[in-house]
């Protein structure tokens, strides 16, 4: 197991992120920002049968909850199963947008932000302005080639914010968002505080995998993404597209992730 001896915060955000049905620990960095008041509000993605359980704990453990009022629907989904929705009308089965705060006003005010697509809500949610103005200019299905072709360093990239690890694995220290570089200094930051945390928490196991996913050289196009680890001789692994004789693309970006 990835967890060791941890906090009542942990046990919290463990249980949270079980009820709304999330998997893989990305939540898990969110919640406990959360819970330490370094994060204002959290939206959630939760299918009908986990928004019951998740409103009692949720109220349980102080934290104040709400849901959309509406549905929502995929218009799209990615080969790597990024989803793009839209509201729809609500009924017994649907999907809805659960927003969790420490306090009632912030539920309310994530809710408005959310509904009505309003200015602030990336800054609400703690996401970097640099990242929130790169995406609304840019939404691309091979969001991985987009933030490559922004990344002006390419070599000895910190792997701590190291987006391309959710391609494979659910490790990530950043936030659910797109970072504008591989490079973007506030993205670094804001990652490196999250691990940090993750470690005060008795997550020193969980810390030690991710660090392990997000290290290595990659090259990207807009179709493939290459992986290899551990030194020159060593073997690439193709982690999106389909592999064909001619192996690494002509046209990609190598982008090199050391250690934090
Ligand atoms: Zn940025």
């Amino acid at each position: 197991m990835w967890l060791s001896a941890s906090s009542e915060s942990t046990h919290k955000a463990l249980a949270l992120e079980h009820l709304a049905g999330q998997r893989g620990g990305a939540t898990l960095v969110e919640l406990l920002a959360l819970l330490a008041g370094e994060k204002n509000g959290l939206r959630l993605v939760c299918s009908a049968e986990h928004v019951g359980p998740l409103f009692e704990a949720a109220k349980t453990f102080g934290l104040a909850i709400l849901a959309s009022e509406e549905g929502l629907a995929d218009v799209h989904m990615n080969s790597q199963g990024d989803r793009y929705q839209e509201w729809a009308p609500l009924s017994d089965g649907s999907t809805r947008a659960v927003y969790l705060a420490r306090g009632e006003a912030d539920a309310a005010h994530l809710r408005d932000l959310d509904v009505t697509g309003g200015a602030g809500l990336a800054n609400f949610l703690g996401y970097p302005a640099c990242c929130d103005r790169a995406y609304v200019a840019e939404r691309r299905p091979d969001w991985w080639l987009a933030i490559a072709q922004t990344t002006s360093v390419r070599s000895g990239l910190l792997s701590v914010a190291n987006r391309l690890s959710t391609l494979y694995s659910s490790a990530s220290y950043l936030y659910d968002y797109f970072p504008c570089g591989f490079d973007c200094e506030e993205s670094t930051t804001l990652a490196r505080n999250n691990r940090e945390r993750l470690l005060r928490h008795g997550c020193g196991p969980l810390v030690a995998a991710w660090d392990r996913h997000q290290r290595g050289v990659f090259v990207v196009s807009s179709d493939q993404v290459w992986r290899q680890v551990g030194g020159e001789d060593e073997p690439w692994a193709l982690l999106v597209g389909e592999s064909d004789a001619t192996g690494l693309p002509d046209a990609g970006i190598r982008l090199e992730f050391i250690s934090p």
